[in-house]
């Protein structure tokens, strides 16, 4: 089955809004939503009740007495492992079962060889993602609807076409170029699969997880490869066909330019990459086999790897200004393997203050992505979640 970004969710106390203000903590009862939604008790009863009847809300013992009958309280179901998650990556993928507040269930890291292709990866990942929901008792399928696989979420570190879940032209994934992951995974699983690129399932976990409340962010998946995911008006922000966001092929300043994969020279990618910086190493006679040691060299304080980590984050910096001063977000986050070195992230910094209006900086928080190695699989579960209640 293939999923388009479900129904467009504009009105304020929409199921989806609900359902989040419960999730947060902002409401506990039909009272609350009714007051942060603006909408009549009666309108908010009919969505809540519409939302437990599905299994996406549940009341649960009793709330604080105001004097009369104790108020019931609203949550949303936890402990389920009801929601699956995929995270793929060059070299690993992070599989979990998470349940519908977002809340990793079960989870574990698998190695993968993405040159062994599609269908071997997928239908490995797909067995260990069934594995693991099955793995909690609570999502057994005993009938309770809340138990019940809801949809798998799948990121991919390469183009997706978000209509079709189809992969387009990506770099380092031979074999990969055009399969249709949604219609495969589908074959495989009888719930919805919703398939996204890596760049944008750490943007939707991340902004979910640190910051809920706050309406424009951009954030930068810095590991093998370089990208980023927009959230626009506290969505995640796709543009036309699912390539917002895709800073890898754009070009900077760089003598000389290194060749990228996509046949241009000095993008983004084959400057400020992992996968770049291993290459120049390598070029300079530096025997490093992969990121990992790249990462050691720059924080044993290597000089041409440390030289080439700032130089790294001037050419982040430089993008990252365009970005800024066109859109105007409140946050700049850096995540992936990256986001780590000191470096890198120093001159990314510095080059931002200094090509960005001050404007765009005055208040702008620039930060490091701190939800860890689930922040991919959380932004994965997001995405079922929403597509959920939006179809609820
Ligand atoms: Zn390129």
């Amino acid at each position: 089955m293939t999923i388009d970004d479900a129904p467009r969710e504009a009105l304020r106390g929409g199921p989806r809004e609900l359902l989040r203000w419960v999730a947060t903590g902002a409401a506990v009862s039909r009272a609350d939503l009714s007051r942060l939604s603006g909408l009549s008790p009666s309108t908010v009863s009919q969505r809540v009740e519409a939302l437990i009847s599905q299994g996406l809300l549940e009341e649960t013992g009793a709330g604080r007495s105001r004097g009369g009958r104790r108020p019931r309280q609203l949550a949303v179901p936890t402990g389920g492992a009801v929601v699956g998650a995929i995270d793929l990556g060059a070299h690993h993928a992070r599989v979990g079962a998470l349940d519908l507040s977002g809340r990793v269930v079960q989870a574990r890291t698998l190695p993968v060889r993405i040159e062994d292709g599609p269908e071997a990866v997928l239908g490995a990942l797909l067995t260990e993602v069934a594995t693991l929901v099955h793995g909690d008792p609570a999502a057994s399928s005993d009938g309770s609807t809340t138990g019940a696989l809801r949809g798998v979420g799948i990121g991919i570190p390469g183009p997706v076409q978000h209509a079709t879940g189809r992969i387009v032209s990506p770099s380092r994934m031979p074999g990969w170029n055009g399969f249709d992951v949604a219609a495969f995974c589908a074959g495989r699983v009888d719930v919805p699969v919703i398939v996204d690129n890596d760049a944008n399932l750490m943007a939707l976990g991340a902004h979910r997880t640190a910051h809920p409340e706050l309406d424009h962010a951009v954030y930068i998946k810095a590991g093998t490869g370089i990208g980023s995911g927009v959230i626009s008006s506290g969505r995640l922000h796709r543009g036309a066909q699912g390539s917002a966001g895709d800073i890898s092929h754009c070009r900077v300043v760089a003598d000389p330019a290194p060749p990228c994969t996509c046949g241009n020279a000095g993008c983004l990618e084959a400057v400020a990459s992992g996968a770049a910086l291993v290459t120049a190493l390598r070029g300079q006679g530096v025997p490093v086999s992969d990121l990992t040691g790249v990462i050691r060299l720059i924080d044993d304080g290597d000089r041409q790897a440390t030289a080439l980590a700032r130089q790294a984050g001037r050419a982040v910096g430089e993008i990252l200004a365009v970005v800024v001063n066109f859109f105007n977000p409140q946050v700049v986050a850096i995540g992936g393997r990256l986001a780590d070195c000191e470096p890198l992230l120093a001159s990314m910094r510095a080059t931002l203050y200094e090509r960005c209006l001050p404007l765009a900086t005055q208040t702008l928080l620039i930060e490091r992505v701190a939800a860890g190695q689930d922040v991919g699989i959380t932004g994965a579960a997001h995405l079922v979640i929403d597509h959920v209640v939006a179809t609820a």
